[in-house]
């Protein structure tokens, strides 16, 4: 299928009929905070403008982002992935591998200069020439910084792509580093999650093709539309933190009848995502729901921010109204602050930021 085919277009050859089309987009336009009279703008992009290239590479990673996103359960989201963004590279999805798919993504590279988006799940391995992830006789972390080059943005799926995650923690044996560690010039979202939510990828996509511009972040580059509150803001056993009844033990009453799982090492105070606002599944649960404490996944250096057992020495007690931002300020002070309030809403080409190995070099 060409990049030149709207999403409607596809919609309607894949027999989804206008009345689910626009309920998926109305849908996704409430997660994305997108006021009503902008609803129209929204459907009128996907009837109109043609499919956005992508070129959507894996590095250090398990897979679990492409895996939420092909995984969930709204059909419209599974198109979206594999028919409406003209997703012609992913070393995950293509029948082709090595050399084959290499020259794939040259030749897409070559058609899009400058025009298509760069989706990144994984990492890249620094150190020893990046040795510790190649395919095709070369390394990720060339491939990615070629990529890059003539991307017009880049979306960091995952804590992975997003933060460094597990590769990336203590001891990080392959000297991990996340996409803005390697990357620069290039406006870069990152969508973090272990995995992030597939209505939040749906929703980043949407944005980008519609709005032609990058969504608004924080200031750690994360879309504020879903990053934007704590999951324990959100939370429905929040009554139970507030009038101080916690679970003390997995195995006593408290913990079925869904007192609060704070003592057990709940990170939801600390943690900015949606997953008690969108849930996953259509809704059908979330961690906390099922009965287990936040880990604080959608968070930097997560698996070595202490065990995920032990409570939490503090807690910001900064109110519903708090968020990342808000926190941000109080940890680094008014001057970085000052910066975060100029790195939201900027279109594409705007965003650019030096890599920290660019930074370490200077
Ligand atoms: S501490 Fe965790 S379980 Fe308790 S209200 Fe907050 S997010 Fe929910
Ligand atoms: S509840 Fe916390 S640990 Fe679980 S997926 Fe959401 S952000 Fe990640």
């Amino acid at each position: 299928m060409s990049a030149k085919q709207t999403f409607a277009e596809v919609f309607e050859a894949r027999g989804v009929n206008r009345r689910d089309f626009l309920k998926f987009f109305g849908l996704t336009s409430v997660s994305l905070g997108l006021s009503p009279s902008l609803f129209p703008k929204v459907v009128r992009a996907m009837e109109t403008k043609p499919r956005t290239p992508v070129i959507w590479m894996h590095g250090l990673e398990c897979t679990c982002c492409s895996e939420s996103f092909i995984r969930s359960a709204h059909p419209i989201t599974k198109d979206i992935i594999l028919n409406m963004i003209s997703l012609d590279y992913d070393e995950v999805l293509s029948a082709a591998a090595g050399h084959q798919l290499e020259e794939v993504r040259k030749q897409i590279m070559k058609d899009y200069k400058g025009k298509y988006i760069l989706a990144v799940e994984g990492n890249a391995a620094t150190k020893d020439d990046g040795v510790y992830c190649m395919s095709a006789g070369d390394s990720f972390l060339n491939k990615l910084q070629e990529t890059a080059a003539d991307a017009a943005a880049i979306i960091a799926w995952g804590s992975c792509a997003s933060f460094g995650c597990v590769q990336n923690a203590d001891p990080n044996p392959t000297g991990a580093a996340p996409v803005s560690e390697v990357v620069s010039g290039k406006p870069i979202i990152n969508v973090p999650g272990c995995p992030p939510i597939a209505e939040v990828m749906t929703g980043v996509i949407t944005h980008v093709h519609t709005f032609g511009e990058i969504p608004e972040l924080d200031r750690l580059g994360r879309p504020k539309a879903f990053y934007g509150t704590r999951i324990h803001d959100k939370c429905y056993r929040r009554p139970f933190f507030d009038a101080g009844m916690f679970v003390e033990n997995f195995d006593e009453d408290s913990a079925s009848k869904g007192w609060c799982l704070y003592k057990m090492g709940c990170k939801g105070p600390t943690t900015y995502n949606s997953c008690s606002k969108i849930e996953w599944n259509e809704k059908t649960s979330f961690p906390i729901g099922s009965g287990h404490p936040c880990i604080g996944c959608s968070e930097p250096n997560f698996w070595d921010n202490g065990p995920f057992y032990t409570r939490m020495a503090e807690v910001p007690f900064l109110g519903t109204d708090s968020n990342a931002d808000t926190i941000g300020k109080i940890a680094v002070g008014a001057a970085a602050a000052g910066a975060a309030a100029h790195a939201v809403g900027t279109i594409i080409k705007q965003k650019v930021t030096p890599s920290k190995q660019e930074e370490k070099e200077s």
